[in-house]
């Protein structure tokens, strides 16, 4: 097997870090792309340390390579955590991670985040790895068109990353023919660059990976560049631009879904979803109804064709009914979802769905059910993957609900409801710029500058660059021109 390889970063056209890290081994057949995320030094620090553990990781593995990207994913999530821990400056900080390993004609993917993985294969682009998004969230709850998402201004809220506890990786794997190529990339591309676009650059630099590696770099800082782009292009020795004539999908070509594993705990067994073909440990139940029917026979020898017939359709329904419920129950379990009080459900986090319950795992934090008629409409038809996954969507909601709050109130210049709002955005923030800027316009309106000055200058020294900063601060700064003035608060 073959392969051949290009691989490129690039800081975009606005950031001034680079927050991306990769690694590629093309001898071992190893890739892994993060983009790290949280203030001025975190997302460099998190994505550095999770490429870091990961190799090492990989490096000293051989043979289970699903086991050896999940050991990889939680040895990273755990350092960025004691990083964490032993400099509480980094509070926050997190990455996303993707890492691919090739080995005899299969490919192995772990992921948390939404760093992409794609497969190009005939002509066609599939995207192999599921956003661990808000957005995404959203969109499988039929709540937002891919489109929409896509344009959202929520698209980089993560529902997961590396650097929390309790997280949970995506893995999996598929066949790998030689006639395909794997692309690994940050959001700076996949966030900029339409799928058919990314396809079409691929396909025209076939020959040459490192060639299409700088060409989707380039595509991105075209479409402004406003994130760091990392692009990781692995291809077989028979990828080409040319579509063959017939195309070919066989079953076992495309690719399997990916499966969620706990990366908290020790237990090599903890995928929350079994595949559907895993022995069915409710057999002997079929085989009870089976022998009743058997009884029942004897007794009726005259109907005994009807019998069997009756028998056999019962027979194939009870197994259906039985496989059914047991997959049911393989997804459900894996599965939470918030009730708000509604339908004789008090108001709690739930397993399964609102249909079938296992009953309640966690009662509403205080301050989320007394915002219940705000959030339920974002989180309606919502399910999630875990409780890390709940508390993170629910954390999400609320701060989009204080942050409209506050908005809604500075428009009506409802200056006590501001700070309220902001001193909860605080609460929910890590890096609460956000709260600080509003903050500082309702001290600014109690005519308190000293106070208002201070929250600015917490904010600036969260982002010196954010434009909103800059914004505020013109406003709170006396100015001789009538028109930076008018805008400002009426002081009362
Ligand atoms: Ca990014």
């Amino acid at each position: 097997m073959t392969v051949r390889c290009g691989h490129a970063t690039d800081v975009g056209r606005v950031r001034e870090h680079n927050e991306d890290a990769y690694f590629v081994d093309e001898a071992q057949r190893v890739f892994l792309v993060a983009d790290g995320m949280g203030g001025e030094v975190g997302g460099e620090v998190a994505s550095r340390l999770a490429i870091d553990t990961a190799r090492e990781v990989l490096e000293a593995a051989q043979g289970d390579w699903l086991a050896a990207l999940r050991e990889a994913s939680r040895a990273a999530n755990r350092a960025i955590l004691q990083e964490i821990a032993a400099r509480p400056e980094l509070q926050g900080m997190g990455t996303t991670f993707l890492g691919i390993v090739l080995d005899r004609g299969s490919y192995y993917l772990a992921h948390v985040g939404d760093s992409r993985a794609y497969r190009l294969r005939h002509g066609g682009i599939e995207q192999l790895t599921q956003d661990h998004s808000w957005v995404q969230l959203l969109v499988e709850a039929g709540q937002m068109t891919p489109e929409q998402a896509q344009n959202s201004p929520m698209r980089s809220r993560l529902t997961r990353a590396l650097g929390r506890e309790g997280e949970v990786a995506d893995v999996g794997s598929g066949v790998w023919h030689g006639d395909e190529a794997l692309l690994l990339c940050s959001d700076g591309l996949s966030d900029v660059v339409p799928e058919e676009e990314i396809a079409r650059l691929v396909y025209a630099h076939a020959a040459n990976p490192q060639e299409a590696c700088e060409a989707l770099i380039a595509a991105a800082n075209q479409a402004g560049g406003p994130d760091n782009i990392t692009v990781v292009l692995i291809t077989g020795e028979r990828f080409s631009s040319e579509t063959p004539a017939q195309f070919s999908d066989e079953e076992e070509t495309r690719p399997q879904p990916l499966v969620r594993v706990d990366l908290a705990d020790d237990l090599p067994s903890s995928a929350t979803t079994i595949p559907v073909t895993t022995p069915n440990p409710t057999t002997s139940i079929v085989l009870g109804t089976r022998d009743e029917g058997r009884g029942a026979r004897g007794q009726k020898a005259s109907f005994s064709w009807l019998n069997g017939f009756v028998k056999g359709f019962l027979f194939a329904l009870t197994l259906a009914l039985i496989a059914g419920a047991f997959w049911g129950v393989t997804r459900l379990s894996g599965q939470y979802f918030v009730a708000w009080g509604e339908e004789g459900q008090e108001p709690g986090i739930y397993r399964g769905t609102p249909r079938w319950s296992w009953g309640k795992v966690a009662d509403l934090p205080p301050a989320v059910e007394s915002l219940a008629a705000e959030l339920r409409p974002l989180l309606a038809g919502c399910s999630f993957a875990s409780l890390t996954e709940v508390q993170q969507a629910l954390r999400q909601a609320q701060i989009e609900v204080h942050e409209r709050r506050a908005q809604e109130a500075l428009q009506r210049e409802d200056y006590p409801t501001v700070r309220r709002e902001g001193e909860a955005l605080w609460q929910l923030k890590p890096r609460p710029i956000e709260a600080y800027l509003l903050l500082a316009r309702y001290w600014y309106h109690e005519g308190n500058q000293v106070q208002a000055q201070e929250y600015l200058q917490r904010a600036a020294a969260l982002q010196p660059a954010d434009p909103r900063v800059q914004k505020l601060r013109q406003e709170l700064t006396p100015s001789p021109a009538p028109e930076a003035t008018s805008s400002s608060p009426t002081l009362r």
